[in-house]
């Protein structure tokens, strides 16, 4: 979809002037921000400040998943809340790394894996 606000400037409601586009990250999220050069007042993005809030009720859920034995490797299931706000889908990449000696960071990639034919 088309977004207005990337092709139109944004004006200050105080100063009547163009702000400037940047970016802020609120908690590890990144958002699309306007600056006003003048009185500095700063505006998120509104569909990025949605998804932020999206992102924030994720993030303070917790959740319980069971580990399962699939051949030689252990599977869980990933919430279908979480696979909706990252996007992906079946057959995209998944990184893992131990962050410490208690958890694993899983990074999402939106690029498929091409699998050859068997
Ligand atoms: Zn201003």
């Amino acid at each position: 979809m088309m977004d207005l606000l990337d092709n139109t400037d944004v004006l200050c409601k105080k100063c009547k002037v163009p702000m400037e586009r940047g970016s802020a990250v609120k908690e590890g999220f990144k958002l699309r921000a306007f600056r006003c050069p003048k009185c500095k007042t700063q505006y998120y993005h509104p569909s990025d400040l949605e998804k932020y809030s999206q992102y924030k009720a994720i993030k303070e859920r917790e959740f319980n998943m069971k580990l399962r034995m699939i051949g030689n490797s252990f599977c869980i299931s990933i919430p279908r809340e979480i696979i909706k706000f990252a996007h992906v889908e079946e057959n995209s990449f998944v990184s893992l790394s131990m962050e410490n000696g208690e958890a694993v960071r899983m990074a999402f990639h939106q690029k498929k894996v091409v699998r050859d034919e068997e």
